[in-house]
């Protein structure tokens, strides 16, 4: 039997061993905030030893570890990169879980528990990948590289960013990552945030004498409406990429809901925060906003930070910081990685996925800043962020064998 049919093989009797170490995953809790991913990471990195995998734990900051692990079949070859994230959200009110969510509990054909579908089902695939490569080593050509990280909820800084920065050795040649994505697409790209902190400041005063001065929650309220026309900016979505998305547009509606594809092509804003004022009888002499601006591929950060500043410009008393931000991020939807994912997918999952781009952002931004092409395949997420979060088994183990075929057709052909 061929190395291929042998792997296919192993992920179908390995069944509930994949369940099991996904579950394992779950039960040991990395919320971030605080971060502190070092009892998961121990799992992890014992898991890896008693396999006899080596590895390297980076830790810039210590209760933030991260982990690269590489092997090499030395026959030359296109170099892989697996890339996840340790953290997760935190659990919140536990009282709105309908179970403990660090129990690994499976109901019905799903595995609940925070932290599952974003991301310790795709985490586990990148792992597990890892570990099944490194068995048939001999007989792959490549590099394969995974890497674990424990700073991503909170934007990377510490984690994928550290690494790409101080460990060259983590770029590649391509990356594959399984966040959500829904067996209905692969991610070839994001859209980019643009968080923006806005002061408004008046003289203020008695709340009867409205002559004298003007209110800074009015004003604020005039800017909010005024900010809403940025979403009508006029731009083009690069036309290679305006084909996928629309040809992807019926499958990113059914998973994410309609309008998603729309959302996808368009300036987005939310008013995240606001606040103001001290007392009803009293004109308000200060309003804080935050708002949250989303660009699409083509509509660089820089040109919608100017428009903004043009529209803030014309409030009297008002002053801004950035709170965070990047541009929109996109790579080739046409890599050969984008079409051994759709095939291992229909072959594996009996569903086609479209390459589409994401409406929230992934660490697969800081390969694609590079150059590098960085895909994202993986569960639908249920819940991510709120409670009776879960991923059906359907979708752990489809990602787990969709990530393991699809990472070794990438090294061999
Ligand atoms: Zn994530």
């Amino acid at each position: 039997m061929d190395p291929r049919s042998r792997l296919q093989e192993q992920l179908l009797r390995d069944r509930e061993r994949i369940i099991t170490f996904v579950r394992d995953l779950v039960r040991i809790p990395s919320e971030n905030p605080p971060g502190d991913t070092t009892e998961l990471y121990a799992f992890v990195a014992d898991f890896l030893r008693k396999q006899g995998l080596d590895f390297e734990t980076i830790a810039p900051v210590p209760e933030w570890p991260n982990l690269v692990a590489s092997f090499d079949g030395g026959r030359g070859g296109k170099h892989l990169v697996l890339n996840g994230h340790l953290d997760i959200f935190p659990a919140g009110d536990r009282s709105r879980w309908s179970m403990d969510p660090y129990a690994g509990e499976v109901r019905d054909n799903r595995l609940y528990g925070r932290g599952v579908s974003d991301m310790k089902a795709g985490t586990a695939a990148s792992i597990l990948t890892y570990l099944y490569l490194s068995r048939i080593r001999e007989s792959l050509p490549g590099k394969l590289t995974l890497t674990l990280v424990s700073d991503e909820e909170t934007g990377g800084v510490w984690g994928t960013k550290y690494l790409l920065e101080n460990h060259p050795g983590t770029l590649g040649d391509c990356v594959l990552n399984g966040e959500p994505s829904t067996p209905r697409t692969i991610r070839f790209g994001e859209k980019g945030p643009l968080w923006i902190n806005v002061e408004l400041q008046t003289p203020g005063g008695h709340g009867a004498y409205t002559h004298q001065s003007p209110n800074a929650i009015k004003r604020g309220a005039r800017l909010v409406r005024e900010l809403e026309t940025l979403t009508e900016l006029p731009f083009e979505i690069p036309a290679d990429v305006n084909e996928k998305i629309e040809a992807a547009r019926s499958a990113l509606d059914e998973v994410l809901g309609f309008g998603a594809t729309d959302v996808v092509k368009s300036i987005t804003l939310n008013i995240g925060v606001i606040n103001g004022g001290d007392k009803v009888n009293m004109i308000a002499a200060d309003c804080h906003l935050e708002v949250d601006l989303r660009a699409p591929v083509g509509v660089p950060a820089k040109r919608l930070l100017s428009e903004f500043e043009r529209v803030l410009n014309k409030y009297e008393g008002a002053s801004y910081t950035i709170a965070g931000g990047h541009d929109a991020n996109v790579c080739d939807p046409n890599h050969q990685m984008v079409r051994i994912l759709a095939d291992n997918a229909q072959s594996v999952r009996d569903v086609r996925p479209y390459p589409a781009i994401s409406i929230g952002g992934t660490d697969c931004r800081f390969w694609r800043e590079r150059g590098i092409p960085a895909y994202v395949y993986g569960p639908t997420p249920y819940g991510m962020g709120a409670p009776d979060e879960h991923v059906t088994l359907d979708d752990l183990l489809g990602t787990v064998h969709v990530h393991a075929l699809s990472a070794y057709d990438y090294l061999m052909g």
